[in-house]
Protein backbone atom coordinates (compact mmCIF):
# COMPACT_ATOMS: atom_id res chain seq x y z
CA UNK A 1 0.00 0.00 0.00
CA UNK A 2 0.77 3.87 -0.39
CA UNK A 3 1.11 4.63 3.02
CA UNK A 4 1.08 8.84 3.34
CA UNK A 5 4.01 9.81 5.93
CA UNK A 6 4.48 12.77 7.61
CA UNK A 7 5.74 16.02 6.86
CA UNK A 8 9.04 17.47 8.46
CA UNK A 9 7.08 20.77 7.92
CA UNK A 10 3.69 19.55 10.42
CA UNK A 11 6.36 19.51 13.39
CA UNK A 12 7.62 22.52 15.95
CA UNK A 13 11.51 22.64 16.58
CA UNK A 14 9.88 21.07 20.16
CA UNK A 15 8.09 18.43 18.66
CA UNK A 16 10.70 17.60 16.39
CA UNK A 17 13.33 17.81 19.19
CA UNK A 18 11.08 15.03 21.13
CA UNK A 19 11.03 12.65 18.10
CA UNK A 20 15.27 12.98 16.89
CA UNK A 21 17.61 12.45 18.92
CA UNK A 22 20.06 13.72 19.80
CA UNK A 23 17.86 17.07 19.95
CA UNK A 24 20.54 19.44 18.69
CA UNK A 25 19.51 17.86 15.31
CA UNK A 26 15.93 19.28 15.11
CA UNK A 27 17.85 22.83 15.23
CA UNK A 28 20.00 21.69 12.26
CA UNK A 29 17.23 20.40 10.32
CA UNK A 30 14.65 23.55 10.45
CA UNK A 31 17.80 25.64 9.23
CA UNK A 32 18.16 23.39 6.02
CA UNK A 33 14.71 23.47 5.56
CA UNK A 34 13.90 27.04 6.77
CA UNK A 35 16.92 29.05 6.28
CA UNK A 36 18.57 27.08 3.30
CA UNK A 37 15.14 25.36 1.51
CA UNK A 38 16.98 22.38 0.43
CA UNK A 39 14.77 19.77 -1.13
CA UNK A 40 16.00 17.02 0.53
CA UNK A 41 17.53 15.31 3.66
CA UNK A 42 20.16 14.23 1.68
CA UNK A 43 21.34 17.83 0.90
CA UNK A 44 21.47 18.54 4.72
CA UNK A 45 25.73 18.22 4.83
CA UNK A 46 25.85 17.89 8.53
CA UNK A 47 23.51 15.15 8.84
CA UNK A 48 25.16 11.94 9.78
CA UNK A 49 24.22 9.12 7.36
CA UNK A 50 22.32 6.80 10.06
CA UNK A 51 19.93 10.10 10.78
CA UNK A 52 19.27 10.85 6.45
CA UNK A 53 18.51 6.86 6.26
CA UNK A 54 16.42 7.54 9.14
CA UNK A 55 14.53 10.73 8.00
CA UNK A 56 14.20 9.29 4.80
CA UNK A 57 12.61 6.57 6.37
CA UNK A 58 10.12 8.08 8.40
CA UNK A 59 9.13 11.84 6.84
CA UNK A 60 9.44 13.39 3.23
CA UNK A 61 10.62 17.00 3.56
CA UNK A 62 7.90 18.96 1.13
CA UNK A 63 4.34 17.53 0.47
CA UNK A 64 3.78 19.69 -2.24
CA UNK A 65 4.77 19.54 -5.81
CA UNK A 66 4.45 22.64 -8.04
CA UNK A 67 2.18 21.54 -11.13
CA UNK A 68 1.16 24.74 -12.76
CA UNK A 69 2.01 28.42 -12.06
CA UNK A 70 0.53 31.71 -13.91
CA UNK A 71 2.62 34.92 -13.74
CA UNK A 72 0.21 38.05 -14.45
CA UNK A 73 2.21 41.52 -15.72
CA UNK A 74 1.20 42.63 -12.41
CA UNK A 75 3.65 40.40 -10.51
CA UNK A 76 1.53 38.05 -9.32
CA UNK A 77 2.07 34.78 -9.51
CA UNK A 78 -0.38 31.83 -9.16
CA UNK A 79 0.44 28.33 -8.56
CA UNK A 80 -1.56 24.55 -8.20
CA UNK A 81 0.13 22.69 -5.96
CA UNK A 82 -0.36 18.82 -5.90
CA UNK A 83 -0.41 16.97 -2.60
CA UNK A 84 0.99 13.30 -2.04
CA UNK A 85 -2.76 12.15 -2.00
CA UNK A 86 -2.95 13.74 -5.88
CA UNK A 87 -5.46 16.48 -4.90
CA UNK A 88 -4.61 20.11 -5.74
CA UNK A 89 -5.04 23.93 -3.94
CA UNK A 90 -3.75 26.99 -5.25
CA UNK A 91 -1.49 29.61 -3.28
CA UNK A 92 -0.90 33.21 -4.78
CA UNK A 93 2.16 35.38 -5.05
CA UNK A 94 1.10 38.61 -4.08
CA UNK A 95 3.20 41.61 -5.09
CA UNK A 96 2.14 44.36 -2.18
CA UNK A 97 4.56 47.10 -3.45
CA UNK A 98 7.41 47.42 -5.57
CA UNK A 99 11.21 48.21 -5.16
CA UNK A 100 12.49 51.48 -5.05
CA UNK A 101 15.24 52.58 -6.14
CA UNK A 102 17.26 56.41 -5.63
CA UNK A 103 18.22 58.33 -8.62
CA UNK A 104 21.98 56.56 -7.84
CA UNK A 105 20.85 53.34 -8.33
CA UNK A 106 21.05 52.55 -4.40
CA UNK A 107 17.98 50.09 -3.02
CA UNK A 108 15.40 52.47 -0.89
CA UNK A 109 12.94 49.63 0.09
CA UNK A 110 12.57 45.80 -1.26
CA UNK A 111 9.20 45.25 -3.06
CA UNK A 112 6.80 43.72 -0.32
CA UNK A 113 5.11 40.39 -0.89
CA UNK A 114 2.16 39.02 0.27
CA UNK A 115 1.14 35.15 0.08
CA UNK A 116 -2.30 34.04 -0.17
CA UNK A 117 -2.74 30.06 1.08
CA UNK A 118 -5.11 27.50 1.04
CA UNK A 119 -6.22 25.77 4.55
CA UNK A 120 -8.57 22.84 2.87
CA UNK A 121 -8.99 21.03 -0.51
CA UNK A 122 -12.55 22.53 -1.21
CA UNK A 123 -15.04 23.90 1.29
CA UNK A 124 -18.28 23.21 3.37
CA UNK A 125 -19.57 26.33 3.34
CA UNK A 126 -21.09 26.43 -0.15
CA UNK A 127 -20.71 30.13 -0.76
CA UNK A 128 -22.89 30.83 -4.23
CA UNK A 129 -20.08 33.23 -5.64
CA UNK A 130 -17.52 31.03 -5.09
CA UNK A 131 -15.70 28.26 -7.19
CA UNK A 132 -13.55 26.53 -4.86
CA UNK A 133 -17.29 25.53 -3.18
CA UNK A 134 -18.50 24.03 -6.21
CA UNK A 135 -16.49 20.78 -5.97
CA UNK A 136 -17.54 20.28 -2.74
CA UNK A 137 -15.65 19.53 0.63
CA UNK A 138 -12.79 17.05 0.18
CA UNK A 139 -10.41 17.12 3.14
CA UNK A 140 -8.58 19.45 5.35
CA UNK A 141 -4.74 20.57 4.88
CA UNK A 142 -2.17 19.37 7.13
CA UNK A 143 -0.45 21.85 9.28
CA UNK A 144 2.50 20.95 7.25
CA UNK A 145 1.02 21.35 3.76
CA UNK A 146 0.05 24.65 4.86
CA UNK A 147 3.49 25.63 5.99
CA UNK A 148 4.88 24.20 2.75
CA UNK A 149 2.62 26.69 0.81
CA UNK A 150 4.58 29.96 2.08
CA UNK A 151 8.08 27.63 2.01
CA UNK A 152 7.84 26.47 -1.44
CA UNK A 153 6.63 30.71 -2.74
CA UNK A 154 9.49 31.82 -0.74
CA UNK A 155 12.10 29.66 -2.57
CA UNK A 156 10.64 29.29 -5.93
CA UNK A 157 11.01 33.12 -5.71
CA UNK A 158 14.33 33.54 -4.50
CA UNK A 159 12.72 35.24 -1.34
CA UNK A 160 15.38 35.22 1.34
CA UNK A 161 13.99 33.30 4.68
CA UNK A 162 15.09 36.59 6.44
CA UNK A 163 12.90 38.64 4.08
CA UNK A 164 9.83 39.83 5.88
CA UNK A 165 6.40 38.29 4.12
CA UNK A 166 2.91 39.06 5.01
CA UNK A 167 0.38 35.33 4.86
CA UNK A 168 -3.09 36.18 4.22
CA UNK A 169 -5.20 32.75 5.31
CA UNK A 170 -7.67 33.58 2.26
CA UNK A 171 -6.75 30.88 -0.75
CA UNK A 172 -9.44 27.76 -1.32
CA UNK A 173 -11.08 26.43 2.23
CA UNK A 174 -12.62 28.08 5.32
CA UNK A 175 -9.66 28.18 7.97
CA UNK A 176 -11.95 28.09 10.49
CA UNK A 177 -12.95 24.85 9.66
CA UNK A 178 -9.51 23.58 10.08
CA UNK A 179 -8.95 25.31 13.46
CA UNK A 180 -6.57 22.63 14.50
CA UNK A 181 -3.76 22.31 11.75
CA UNK A 182 -4.46 26.14 11.61
CA UNK A 183 -3.37 27.20 14.56
CA UNK A 184 -0.52 24.84 14.69
CA UNK A 185 0.68 25.92 10.96
CA UNK A 186 0.55 29.76 12.44
CA UNK A 187 2.92 28.70 15.35
CA UNK A 188 5.59 27.24 13.12
CA UNK A 189 5.65 30.21 10.79
CA UNK A 190 6.68 31.72 13.69
CA UNK A 191 9.31 29.81 15.02
CA UNK A 192 12.18 32.17 15.44
CA UNK A 193 14.54 29.46 13.94
CA UNK A 194 12.02 28.74 10.86
CA UNK A 195 10.56 31.37 9.01
CA UNK A 196 9.93 33.78 11.80
CA UNK A 197 6.70 35.26 10.73
CA UNK A 198 5.05 37.15 13.19
CA UNK A 199 1.27 36.53 13.68
CA UNK A 200 1.13 40.26 13.41
CA UNK A 201 1.75 39.36 9.40
CA UNK A 202 -0.46 36.73 9.62
CA UNK A 203 -4.71 37.31 8.99
CA UNK A 204 -7.17 34.80 9.09
CA UNK A 205 -10.34 35.58 6.58
CA UNK A 206 -13.44 33.38 7.59
CA UNK A 207 -16.72 33.32 6.19
CA UNK A 208 -17.77 34.05 9.83
CA UNK A 209 -18.13 31.05 12.04
CA UNK A 210 -18.80 33.01 14.93
CA UNK A 211 -18.56 30.23 17.75
CA UNK A 212 -14.92 29.59 15.65
CA UNK A 213 -13.75 33.13 15.70
CA UNK A 214 -14.56 33.08 19.40
CA UNK A 215 -12.53 29.83 19.66
CA UNK A 216 -9.22 31.59 17.68
CA UNK A 217 -9.67 34.28 20.00
CA UNK A 218 -9.07 32.47 22.98
CA UNK A 219 -5.99 30.69 21.47
CA UNK A 220 -4.79 34.40 21.69
CA UNK A 221 -2.09 33.49 18.71
CA UNK A 222 -2.20 37.62 17.94
CA UNK A 223 -3.29 37.01 14.50
CA UNK A 224 -5.42 39.37 12.86
CA UNK A 225 -8.70 38.38 11.19
CA UNK A 226 -11.09 38.99 8.44
CA UNK A 227 -14.23 38.77 7.81
CA UNK A 228 -15.99 38.16 4.87
CA UNK A 229 -19.13 39.77 5.44
CA UNK A 230 -20.69 40.32 1.63
CA UNK A 231 -24.03 41.53 2.81
CA UNK A 232 -25.23 43.92 5.13
CA UNK A 233 -28.78 42.01 5.94
CA UNK A 234 -29.74 38.16 6.50
CA UNK A 235 -31.14 37.67 3.71
CA UNK A 236 -29.06 38.49 0.68
CA UNK A 237 -26.23 36.77 3.09
CA UNK A 238 -28.05 33.60 3.46
CA UNK A 239 -28.56 33.54 -0.15
CA UNK A 240 -24.81 33.89 -0.89
CA UNK A 241 -23.28 31.99 2.27
CA UNK A 242 -25.71 30.06 2.98
CA UNK A 243 -24.54 28.74 7.19
CA UNK A 244 -25.41 32.71 7.58
CA UNK A 245 -28.09 30.84 8.84
CA UNK A 246 -26.53 29.59 11.81
CA UNK A 247 -24.08 32.53 12.26
CA UNK A 248 -25.99 35.56 11.62
CA UNK A 249 -24.61 38.76 10.98
CA UNK A 250 -25.52 39.91 14.27
CA UNK A 251 -24.00 36.89 15.91
CA UNK A 252 -20.64 37.82 13.97
CA UNK A 253 -20.41 41.67 14.70
CA UNK A 254 -20.61 40.14 18.13
CA UNK A 255 -18.08 37.54 17.93
CA UNK A 256 -15.92 40.64 16.43
CA UNK A 257 -16.33 42.54 19.51
CA UNK A 258 -15.00 39.73 21.67
CA UNK A 259 -11.95 39.40 19.53
CA UNK A 260 -8.63 40.03 20.87
CA UNK A 261 -7.65 43.01 18.90
CA UNK A 262 -3.94 44.60 18.72
CA UNK A 263 -4.82 48.22 19.32
CA UNK A 264 -3.11 49.45 17.00
CA UNK A 265 -5.01 47.49 14.24
CA UNK A 266 -8.17 47.00 12.83
CA UNK A 267 -10.75 44.26 11.70
CA UNK A 268 -10.39 43.69 8.13
CA UNK A 269 -14.14 43.80 6.48
CA UNK A 270 -14.41 42.18 2.91
CA UNK A 271 -17.40 42.92 0.90
CA UNK A 272 -17.56 40.88 -2.50
CA UNK A 273 -19.91 43.59 -4.53
CA UNK A 274 -21.90 42.00 -6.93
CA UNK A 275 -23.89 44.27 -9.52
CA UNK A 276 -27.41 44.84 -8.54
CA UNK A 277 -27.10 42.76 -5.14
CA UNK A 278 -25.24 44.63 -3.27
CA UNK A 279 -23.70 47.65 -4.55
CA UNK A 280 -26.28 50.35 -3.57
CA UNK A 281 -25.73 52.97 -1.35
CA UNK A 282 -28.74 52.11 0.88
CA UNK A 283 -26.61 49.00 1.71
CA UNK A 284 -23.42 50.99 2.17
CA UNK A 285 -25.47 53.35 4.29
CA UNK A 286 -26.56 49.82 6.65
CA UNK A 287 -22.76 48.67 6.35
CA UNK A 288 -21.98 52.14 7.96
CA UNK A 289 -24.53 51.64 10.92
CA UNK A 290 -23.40 47.90 11.70
CA UNK A 291 -19.87 48.54 11.67
CA UNK A 292 -20.54 51.39 14.56
CA UNK A 293 -17.93 51.14 17.54
CA UNK A 294 -15.74 48.60 15.73
CA UNK A 295 -12.35 49.41 14.54
CA UNK A 296 -12.95 48.68 11.50
CA UNK A 297 -11.67 48.24 7.39
CA UNK A 298 -13.85 47.83 4.66
CA UNK A 299 -11.93 45.91 1.68
CA UNK A 300 -14.29 46.24 -1.29
CA UNK A 301 -13.52 43.51 -3.95
CA UNK A 302 -14.78 43.17 -7.35
CA UNK A 303 -16.96 39.98 -7.83
CA UNK A 304 -14.61 38.18 -10.63
CA UNK A 305 -17.22 36.07 -12.59
CA UNK A 306 -16.75 32.82 -14.51
CA UNK A 307 -18.73 30.70 -16.56
CA UNK A 308 -22.47 29.90 -15.60
CA UNK A 309 -22.19 32.15 -12.62
CA UNK A 310 -25.66 34.06 -12.09
CA UNK A 311 -23.90 37.15 -10.41
CA UNK A 312 -22.09 40.04 -12.26
CA UNK A 313 -19.47 42.52 -11.76
CA UNK A 314 -19.91 45.23 -10.59
CA UNK A 315 -19.14 48.85 -12.35
CA UNK A 316 -16.64 51.09 -11.51
CA UNK A 317 -18.72 53.76 -11.09
CA UNK A 318 -20.59 51.71 -8.25
CA UNK A 319 -17.77 51.04 -6.61
CA UNK A 320 -16.47 54.18 -6.30
CA UNK A 321 -19.89 55.90 -5.33
CA UNK A 322 -19.68 52.88 -2.03
CA UNK A 323 -16.21 53.55 -1.26
CA UNK A 324 -16.75 57.46 -0.65
CA UNK A 325 -19.72 56.72 0.82
CA UNK A 326 -18.38 54.74 3.72
CA UNK A 327 -15.26 57.28 3.59
CA UNK A 328 -17.49 60.21 3.97
CA UNK A 329 -18.88 58.36 6.99
CA UNK A 330 -15.58 57.96 8.82
CA UNK A 331 -14.69 54.32 7.50
CA UNK A 332 -11.61 53.22 6.21
CA UNK A 333 -11.92 51.89 2.63
CA UNK A 334 -10.03 50.31 0.27
CA UNK A 335 -11.12 48.86 -3.06
CA UNK A 336 -9.34 45.30 -4.12
CA UNK A 337 -7.50 46.12 -7.22
CA UNK A 338 -7.63 43.22 -8.97
CA UNK A 339 -4.36 41.67 -8.71
CA UNK A 340 -3.25 38.99 -11.47
CA UNK A 341 -6.99 39.76 -13.42
CA UNK A 342 -5.26 38.41 -16.51
CA UNK A 343 -4.53 35.44 -15.21
CA UNK A 344 -7.53 33.73 -13.24
CA UNK A 345 -7.92 36.22 -10.17
CA UNK A 346 -10.04 34.51 -7.21
CA UNK A 347 -9.24 31.68 -5.78
CA UNK A 348 -10.62 27.74 -7.50
CA UNK A 349 -10.17 29.58 -10.86
CA UNK A 350 -6.62 28.07 -11.87
CA UNK A 351 -7.90 24.97 -10.29
CA UNK A 352 -10.74 24.63 -12.64
CA UNK A 353 -8.81 25.58 -15.26
CA UNK A 354 -6.35 23.09 -15.04
CA UNK A 355 -9.30 20.55 -14.74
CA UNK A 356 -10.67 21.83 -18.36
CA UNK A 357 -7.20 21.79 -19.73
CA UNK A 358 -6.46 18.29 -18.85
CA UNK A 359 -10.23 17.14 -20.13
N1 LIG B 1 -13.18 30.90 3.24
C1 LIG B 1 -12.61 32.10 3.70
C2 LIG B 1 -11.25 32.31 3.12
C3 LIG B 1 -11.16 32.96 1.82
S1 LIG B 1 -12.26 32.44 0.53
C4 LIG B 1 -13.55 33.27 3.47
O1 LIG B 1 -14.55 33.09 2.79
O2 LIG B 1 -13.29 34.33 4.02
C5 LIG B 1 -11.50 33.12 -0.76
C6 LIG B 1 -11.71 34.58 -1.05
O3 LIG B 1 -12.06 34.66 -2.40
C7 LIG B 1 -12.79 35.33 -0.28
O4 LIG B 1 -12.32 36.59 0.11
C8 LIG B 1 -13.90 35.47 -1.27
O5 LIG B 1 -14.65 36.59 -1.02
C9 LIG B 1 -13.14 35.55 -2.55
N2 LIG B 1 -13.90 35.10 -3.70
C10 LIG B 1 -14.52 33.94 -3.87
N3 LIG B 1 -15.14 33.90 -5.08
C11 LIG B 1 -14.87 35.07 -5.66
C12 LIG B 1 -15.20 35.65 -6.92
N4 LIG B 1 -15.91 34.97 -7.81
N5 LIG B 1 -14.74 36.90 -7.19
C13 LIG B 1 -13.98 37.58 -6.30
N6 LIG B 1 -13.63 37.08 -5.10
C14 LIG B 1 -14.07 35.86 -4.79
FE1 LIG C 1 -15.50 28.55 1.28
FE2 LIG C 1 -14.58 31.08 1.42
FE3 LIG C 1 -15.36 30.01 -0.94
FE4 LIG C 1 -17.17 30.59 0.91
S1 LIG C 1 -15.82 32.04 -0.14
S2 LIG C 1 -17.09 28.68 -0.29
S3 LIG C 1 -16.08 30.09 2.77
S4 LIG C 1 -13.66 29.33 0.31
Amino acid sequence: MNTIKPSILDFTQEELKEQIKPAFRAKQIFGWTYHNYVESFDEMANIPKSLKSELNEKYILNPLKIVRKEESSDGTIKYLFELQDGKTVESVWLKMKDEEIDCNGNLIHEAKYTVCVSTQVGCKVGCAFCLTAKGGFTRDLTSGEIVAQVLSLKKDNNHKHNRKINIVYMGMGEPLDNLENLSKAIKIFKEEEGLAISSKRQTVSTSGLSNKIDKLGEMDLGVHIAISLHAVDDKLRSELIPMNKAHNIASIIDAVKRFPIDTRKRVMFEYLVIKNKNDDLASAKKLVKLLNGIKAKVNLIYFNPYPETPYDRPDKEDMINFQEYLINHGLLCTIRDSKGIDISAACGQLKEKDKNSLK
